[in-house]
């Protein structure tokens, strides 16, 4: 087996993007991909096996509504029975959470339970959020949806809110111990194990150099398994994967902090993760500007704050923190006074404890990451479309026997879960006998 990868990881230290951003935020340990990962606890085993352990955050806010991953212990501010009542607890939850995750190709275990969740999830995220009496709920809610990219008016964005929801209390969202790139550490020593070779900085720019592979799984998406595999694709397919639509964008600012952010409500400093958007009303308004390919002055922002929860994040005393806004896909437009702007609405005198800061753009992070496409950190859109055939009816199979696709434009999406590798690597097995 060989891999090979744009990045320059694991090597790190000699890569010159990576060293600029050092030089940046000095001893400020990586961040550009310290991320949280509820998705990711299904392969936590393996990986906590090769040295990657999660942290587990307890704890998320959307207008100061704390939300625990224990569900006896309530979300502060929201009215238990509707809450608890659309989640159900206990083995449901984790039934739900494992189903969603990992079978989503397969015949389901517990199809009445998948059901159940269905019926809830296959509508808005409004829809859903009209069941919520409280309004602290229903922002709550709308931070969750919009996890999805898409107008709170448009179906299945509420199944992202559950599932946002449901994993938030079947396994909390944790983050891993030293950054994303413990993850990518743990997955290499798992390789080593293998007879495998790694090779970084190798952009694969055609196919055809891999002549004498044989499965070949690209982790890429429709876009440019086009260019480089276009060839070796049959006509129809070729025609499918062009009309597959990439979502919204991100614009992403990194900060090395002199402090904890000065929160107006101190139980956000309990949160690893928090959600900046006031009321239902505006996140909503604000995600449909987006999905309209329009900029709005008050962005619903997801902000990160690791270093609270995780000390090899900064140096003592300092901290760092994280915080995107969705952007129509491939803007230009600098969001970063708006985003700014609202976090200082909940945290005033926030941009006083920044030390240094790193502004990604959409067209910045495709740069680093061709599967980025216009900033989409999904790997395409989520509507029902392509939900049902991601990114075709084939999912991670295509037109030629020998090639598949094994990124998050395949089932089940973005996310950091593993699964769409695992899915890919199912298929290709099947097709050559082997299991
Ligand atoms: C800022 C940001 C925040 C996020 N937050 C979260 C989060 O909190 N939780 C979560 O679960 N997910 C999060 N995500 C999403 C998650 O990271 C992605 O959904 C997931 O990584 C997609 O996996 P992938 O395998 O499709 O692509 P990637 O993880 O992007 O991997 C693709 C790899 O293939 C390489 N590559 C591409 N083309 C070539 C080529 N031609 N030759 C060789 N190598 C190539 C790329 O360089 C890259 O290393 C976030 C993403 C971003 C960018």
């Amino acid at each position: 087996m060989d891999f090979f990868s744009t990045f320059p990881f694991p090597l790190l230290k000699s890569s010159r993007s990576y060293r600029g951003v050092r030089n940046c935020f000095r001893d400020f340990w990586e961040l550009i991909w310290s991320l949280f990962k509820p998705t990711g606890t299904c392969s936590n085993s393996v990986l906590r096996c090769y040295g990657c352990s999660a942290l587990k955050a307890k704890s998320r806010k959307s207008r100061w509504t704390l939300v625990q991953s224990d569900l006896e212990a309530l979300p502060i501010g929201i009215a238990p029975e509707e809450y608890t009542d659309l989640l159900r607890k206990d083995e449901a939850t984790a039934h739900y959470h494992a189903e969603l995750v990992t079978r989503y190709t397969s015949i389901p275990k517990h199809p009445w339970l998948l059901a159940r969740f269905g019926m809830s999830a296959f509508l808005s995220g409004r829809a859903i959020a009209r069941r919520f009496r409280s309004e602290r709920t229903r922002a709550l809610f709308a931070g969750l949806a919009a996890h999805s990219f898409l107008s709170l008016d448009e179906q299945l964005s509420g199944a992202m809110g559950m599932l946002m929801a449901v994993l938030a209390h079947a396994v909390g969202w944790p983050i891993p111990r030293g950054g994303s790139q413990s993850l990518t550490n743990a997955l290499c020593r798992y390789l080593s194990t293998f007879e495998s070779t790694l090779k970084t900085s190798s952009r694969v720019e055609s196919l055809a150099a891999l002549s004498n592979y044989d499965p070949i799984l690209c982790d890429v998406t429709p876009r440019q398994l086009l260019e480089i595999g276009g060839a070796r694709l049959s006509k129809s397919y070729r025609r499918q994967l062009a009309s597959y639509r990439y979502g919204p964008g991100v614009f992403k600012v990194d900060y090395a902090l002199n402090r904890p952010i000065p929160w107006k409500a101190s139980e956000c400093l309990r949160a690893a993760t928090v959600h900046l958007g006031g009321s239902f009303e505006e996140i909503a308004a604000f995600e449909q500007v987006v999905r309209d390919g329009r900029h709005a002055d008050h962005p619903f922002v997801l902000l990160a704050q690791p270093s609270l929860f995780d000390s090899s994040r900064a140096p003592e005393g300092k901290q760092t923190a994280w915080a995107y806004c969705h952007v129509p896909n491939g803007s230009n437009v600098d969001m970063l006074e708006r985003l700014e702007k609202q976090i200082d609405r909940f945290a005033p005198g926030f941009r006083d404890c920044v030390l240094a800061r790193r502004v990604f753009s959409p067209a910045h992070l495709e740069k680093m990451d061709a599967n980025l496409v216009g900033g989409d950190i999904g790997g395409g859109a989520m509507d029902i479309r392509q939900f049902l055939f991601r990114p075709t009816w084939r999912h991670s199979a295509t037109s030629a026997r020998d090639i598949y696709i094994c990124s998050s434009s395949t089932p089940p999406g973005g996310g950091v879960h593993g699964m769409c590798g695992y899915h890919a690597a199912k298929t290709a097995l099947s097709k050559f006998g082997a299991r």
